[in-house]
């Protein structure tokens, strides 16, 4: 087939056998590839449009597609969906008689099958590949695909085998599909489906209407009152850490006349629903839970979620703060974030009851939430960047809407730097501020660090900014914490630079304090 033909194909078909006049955001390359007959991973979050990305490559490559879905319920319902559609798609599966199965086998054995839905160990059976491979298999689909990774929660031995497949059917092109994002996942997939290689394909993450926003948490209940305050009337989620914090939150709020309600593992099944479905149903329901809540969550004018701790991970946030304006009209996620909060989340990490290289994917994976609190630039460009999907500055964030402001501060780091280095790179921020500013505490004294000749060299500034100092250090990589430790600061690739004179250090400036949406709307 001729490109101009493959593409006036590929068009009739997605009008006409989908009814849609044009393709969404990244719909487009996933379909082309697959047409041309390479193997592609394409991620898409839920609900962005993944299914049409290879049923309708399927179409037009004519012959048989095979589709690997991990439930009953899924195949069931695409392949309700597509016969709707007209379109001939059949499953075969357990919770058919033995009798329904084997006459839908027949129809795909005779040719009357586009779409083929199997769970993996059907797919995978000796004798089912052996069938499927005197047949003109034009396409195999893996939907869900992060289920053959271990580092996610949706792990099914059953998908392992699906490895196999790319040896089983060389010539055939292999989709993998899956909303999971981050990188150790996307990864194993490419390892364990494509020996380690695959073109990857990642869209339709952003949800522009969602004005991201971090401040920095000094007192989070006071916080989250103001800003519930800012937006009277309004349904939001706020976010906290544990059930006791959930109570607290959803107290005080009450107290202040807000409708707001709990939600925790801790509470009754029937609490629980009775909460959630007052939320749902009515307006301005300000929603105080844990992360146990929102998992198929579908109230369209969430106009915020608040999270008054830090996540646990980046594709945590980006998970809950989707729950927000799914209508389309502008809503907010402001996030309170503290370094003890973090600190406390390594420690959860730490604590686990599972393997060290679990462990160290998920510090990666909150070192990464760290790195979007504090950076300086375009924090939508950051959190899609992290999922791989380049854009450009998104002017709907804080970063964009209020530039940080940096003052030269280079002294004062490269005295910061050389008093981690004298005391050994043994001791964290507020320790080390300590001994910049002069304060001759006992603990100070008992180690003899009031005779440094560095001791009180920073009594020009406060031991607050001194730690904001450090940390920046930290988060320009010119220190590091180190792992395992309790905070304490060692030197990083780039303080050479700093000691030589070769580079120079820029300080952030505190941002103004919040002075809300309507702040910021005025100007
Ligand atoms: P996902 O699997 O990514 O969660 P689906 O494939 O179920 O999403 O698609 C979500 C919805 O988007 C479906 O109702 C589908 O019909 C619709 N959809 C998909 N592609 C298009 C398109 N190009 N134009 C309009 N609607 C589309
Ligand atoms: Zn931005």
């Amino acid at each position: 087939m001729g490109q101009i033909d493959q593409d006036s194909r590929k068009f009739a078909v997605l009008r006409e056998a989908f009814g849609f006049a044009a393709f969404r955001a990244g719909q487009e390359p996933i379909v082309d590839a697959l047409i041309d007959g390479r193997n592609v991973l394409a991620i898409m979050p839920t609900g962005a449009g993944k299914s049409l990305c290879y049923q309708l490559p399927a179409l037009v490559r004519g012959g048989l597609a095979i589709v690997v879905s991990p439930l009953i319920a899924l195949m069931d319902d695409q392949v309700a969906a597509l016969k709707l559609a007209g379109l001939a798609a059949e499953a075969i599966h357990s919770g058919k008689t033995r009798e329904v199965n084997v006459a839908i086998w027949r129809r795909v054995v005779r040719g009357a099958v586009r779409l083929l839905y199997l769970s993996p160990e059907r797919l995978m059976a000796p004798r089912m590949l052996a069938a499927l491979r005197r047949l003109p298999v034009c396409l195999i689909a893996i939907d869900e695909a992060h289920c053959i990774s271990q580092w996610g929660h949706s792990f099914r031995a059953d998908y392992l085998g699906l490895g196999a497949l790319r040896e089983a059917f060389p010539d055939v092109p292999l989709a993998a599909v899956t909303a999971t994002a981050d990188r150790a996942t996307r990864d194993e997939i490419c390892d364990r489906l494509f020996g380690g290689a695959v073109e990857t394909i990642v869209c339709g993450f952003d949800r522009p209407n969602i004005r991201l926003t971090v401040l920095a948490k000094s007192n989070a209940q006071r916080q989250i009152e103001r800003l519930v305050r800012e937006r009277p009337g309004e349904s939001g989620i706020i976010y906290r850490i544990s059930r006791r914090k959930v109570e607290e939150t959803a107290a005080a709020l009450q107290g202040l006349g807000v409708r707001a309600l709990p939600y925790h593992a801790g509470m009754s099944v029937a609490e629980r629903a009775a909460n959630q479905e007052t939320f749902l149903a009515e307006a301005g329901v300000v929603m105080v839970a844990t992360v146990a809540f929102g998992m198929g969550i579908d109230k369209s004018n969430v106009r915020y979620v608040i999270h008054g701790d830090v996540p646990g991970s980046l594709e945590a946030y980006y998970q809950e703060i989707g729950r927000a304006g799914r209508d389309g009209a502008p809503s907010d996620a402001v996030m309170l974030y503290g370094r003890e909060d973090v600190r406390t989340r390594r420690r959860f990490i730490e604590e686990q009851d599972c393997d060290e290289e679990r462990k160290r994917i998920e510090a990666l994976r909150l070192e990464a939430l760290v790195g979007f609190c504090e950076t300086t630039s375009c924090r939508r460009q950051v959190l899609l960047g992290y999922f791989g999907e380049a854009s450009g500055p998104c002017g709907n964030c804080d970063i964009c809407l209020v530039p940080p402001q940096f003052v030269d501060a280079t002294p004062a780091a490269r005295l910061a730097i050389d008093m981690v280095r004298t005391t050994g790179e043994r001791y964290g921020a507020v320790y080390l501020a300590d001994l910049l500013t002069g304060e001759a505490s006992e603990t100070v004294i008992g180690r003899g660090h009031d005779r440094l000749p560095l001791f009180g060299a920073g009594a020009d500034r406060r031991r607050s900014e001194w730690q904001t100092i450090l940390r920046q250090l930290v988060a320009d990589g010119y220190l590091a914490v180190e792992p395992g430790g309790y905070g304490s600061l060692s030197l990083a690739d780039r303080a050479a630079g700093l000691i030589d004179g070769t580079e120079t250090f820029r300080l952030r400036l505190e941002p103004p304090k919040p002075g809300g949406r309507r702040a910021r709307r005025r100007a």
